[in-house]
């Protein structure tokens, strides 16, 4: 037997569990003993009822009474007596209703729960039941640590671990998977033992000792593929784009603003990066409204001047023909053809601009993932811009990047901040661009939490708002009401405010369901002022620029993330204008942690970094880069970590060891590497 061995062929495994596991992605031995569970439940403290006292506990105890009864809307309770030597508790379930066939047999378990009191008399909430019988069979049960593994559909957890019992020997001969000189000098338990640990410990310090070892070898694959990922970019030749000082020069003249220090210095690393042997790699991090776009626009102008195409990808076709709006008006100037290509580009129109960028007459081609068809094909692409990165995939950049006979200069451009935390390990070995300035005469947005009971007085606020040549947003979460909760949708909202409190307005609606052809329409309205109201949904959440709007209205706010109302936040404050953002809550009485740190602050850093705290990094970056990212043990938030995982992968790297003898080792860096590049 060994890691490859199919789950199938252990004892105690027949076709049906076998099936169960694989749904859960588990085939092999290697998969199970790598499974590692969600938590440790602690009987190594087991309390006698007539002891019990509040917090969390657990108890040694047959159940005496047991009954589920519904109580509204489909909410099924449990309720039970539980009994020991020293005296009886009442202990409740929400929802759980399989526990009565569970516990009726009368035979002892330990519950571990919250005891609390609640609805007047203390009780033992939500606890989890062990039969004891199934713990260890009638030896000292009470220094046992049970793991706990999340729930696989059809399986009994009990089987999870008797497998995996079966495979404890095999755990006990498992070669190393770190270079040993790594595991020495750090000192850190074997992987063998590392899996012992997680799943058979005797301590609390077996599993510290354990989850240190995993989640530092998570963490240094991490960096060593950061690392190596730099190594090879510096190895690519990339194309060679001299400064255009006069040019340069011209476009910045004849910018009606001028450019923030930031933006600035942004340029000019883009410029020094367009001059190296190597293709440029670099992220610009700006929070919404520090103004990316004309970087971006002043970097095409350059490539432009030595004879390259730049192509710029953005995620939604709203925002790609804003962007081939503003680029054109930057750009035609010096006699550049500005290209969009969108899935509503059809027939005749998509032949003429395919022609055009194939020829090299269009000189920048903006566009949603149309980009990447392979029937667009350049004629000399060098320079592809990425806005909002975080909303592509890998796979999506690489085929964009792809069209070009060298890897062309790449910039990466995301107002999702990214945390510090996290920007060390994904990032860390990146070129960053910051853009932390605000452009001149901006004035802090002012954020006010609503109560849901008096939104006449905000209407009032809005409309005064308006009659002094303003124009203000309303965002709702739905586009359709919904039967089932009040949450407000655009459409009902849209035929309501008309017919009413706005009546003397006009009014735009705007989502996801519309033509292409009927967003555009609606959005250009607002853009030129002829809407004084966008009802919309989340469509306008990025990159979409309307200066003279200064009011943003977001019902139901407690329903969207931090991230997602900074960035609705930002649709305003983008001129010199005092804006504001109304933030409608549900139910005015408990204002989330959420809501409560976006009235607070402005700094789309600082909330980042809030956000990785009450969410965690896989959340914020989405699926398509880092739900993949898949670390089981390692927690972003572990700086210390992070940092000796580094200074050992800089180590590996410069004391030039072949990794491949690590064959683990060299699959979850190559693994890494594709998912964290930029390139
Ligand atoms: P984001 O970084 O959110 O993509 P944009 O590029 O859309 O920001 O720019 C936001 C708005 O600010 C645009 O209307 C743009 O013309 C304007 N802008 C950009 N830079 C400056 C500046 N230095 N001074 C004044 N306005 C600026
Ligand atoms: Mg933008």
């Amino acid at each position: 037997m060994n890691t490859t061995t199919p789950l199938q062929s252990i004892k105690g495994v027949g076709p049906k569990s076998a099936e169960q596991f694989a749904v859960a992605g588990l085939r092999t031995v290697g998969d199970l003993i790598t499974f590692l569970p969600r938590k440790h439940e602690d009987f190594t403290e087991v309390v006698s009822i007539a002891d019990i006292h509040p917090g969390k506990m657990t108890i040694k105890a047959r159940c005496e009474k047991i009954a589920t009864r519904p109580v509204r809307r489909g909410m099924k309770i449990t309720t039970a007596t539980l009994v020991d030597d020293s005296g009886k508790l009442q202990a409740v379930w929400f929802n759980q209703p399989y526990r009565t066939a569970q516990l009726a047999s009368g035979d002892e378990f330990y519950f571990s729960g919250e005891f609390e009191f609640q609805y007047n008399r203390y009780q033992l909430t939500n606890p989890s039941a062990e039969k004891v019988s199934d713990i260890g069979k009638g030896t000292v049960q009470t220094d046992r640590l049970l793991p706990v593994y999340s729930a696989i559909k059809g399986l009994k957890s009990q089987l999870v671990r008797k497998i995996l019992a079966e495979l404890k020997p095999l755990m006990t001969m498992l070669p190393e998977t770190l270079p040993p000189a790594i595991v020495a000098h750090e000192g850190l338990v074997s992987y063998g033992d590392a899996l012992l640990g997680m799943h058979f410990p005797k301590t609390r310090d077996d599993v510290a000792r354990a989850r240190e070892r995993l989640a530092f070898e998570e963490l240094f694959q991490l960096l060593l593929a950061s690392q190596l990922n730099r190594q090879a970019n510096a190895k690519l030749e990339g194309w060679h784009i001299p400064f255009d000082l006069p040019a340069v020069k011209e476009f910045v003249a004849k910018l009606p603003f001028e450019l923030t220090g930031a933006q600035r210095r942004a340029a000019w690393e883009i410029i020094q990066d367009f001059e190296k042997q190597t293709p440029m790699n670099r992220l610009l991090q700006g929070d919404v409204g520090s103004g990316k776009t004309v970087v971006a626009g002043l970097a095409a102008l350059s490539a432009a001047r030595a004879g390259y195409q730049t192509a710029l990808m953005a995620p939604t076709e709203i925002l790609a023909s804003q962007h081939a709006e503003t680029l054109s008006r930057l750009l035609e100037p010096f006699g550049l053809t500005v290209g969009l290509a969108t899935g509503s580009v059809k027939g005749k129109a998509r032949t003429t601009l395919y022609d055009q960028v194939a020829n090299g007459t269009v000189a920048v081609v903006v566009g949603t993932h149309a980009l990447i068809q392979d029937s667009l094909q350049f004629h000399k692409l060098g320079f592809v811009v990425v806005d909002e990165q975080h909303r592509f995939g890998v796979e999506q950049r690489q085929r964009l990047l792809a069209k070009s006979e060298r890897m062309p200069h790449l910039l990466a451009m995301t107002a999702t901040p990214i945390p510090r935390s996290l920007a060390l390990t994904v990032y860390g070995e990146l070129d960053v661009s910051i853009l932390n300035e605000r452009p001149k005469g901006r004035k802090e947005i002012i954020t006010k939490l609503w109560s849901p009971n008096s939104t006449a007085q905000l209407y009032d606020l809005a409309d005064e708002q308006i009659a002094s040549g303003r124009q203000a947003y309303i965002i709702c979460s739905l586009i359709d009401d919904n039967p089932d909760n009040d949450v407000k949708s655009v459409e009902a909202e849209y035929k309501r405010l008309r017919g009413t409190r706005f009546k003397h307005r006009k009014i735009g609606l705007l989502h996801g369901k519309l033509k292409a052809e009927e967003k555009d329409a609606v959005m250009t309205a607002f853009a030129t002022g002829e809407l004084d109201i966008l009802i919309s949904t989340t469509v306008v959440e990025v990159g979409v620029d309307v200066p003279n709007a200064t009011v943003m209205i977001i019902e139901n706010a407690d329903r969207f993330g931090l991230s997602q109302l900074h960035q609705l936040r930002g649709r305003v404050g983008r001129s010199a204008h005092q804006s504001f953002c109304y933030l409608v809550m549900s139910d005015s009485k408990k204002p989330s942690q959420r809501l409560r740190e976006i009235e607070k602050s402005n700094d789309g850093f600082y909330l980042a970094e809030v956000d990785l705290r009450l969410r965690g990094p896989g959340e914020i970056y989405g699926k398509a880069q880092h739900g993949a990212l898949n670390l089981q043990i390692a927690t972003l938030a572990d700086t210390k970590l992070i940092a000796k995982a580094q200074k050992a992968a800089r180590t590996f790297v410069l004391s030039g060891e072949d990794m491949l003898q690590y064959s683990q080792l060299a699959g979850q860096v190559e693994y890494y590497q594709r998912l964290t590049t930029l390139n």
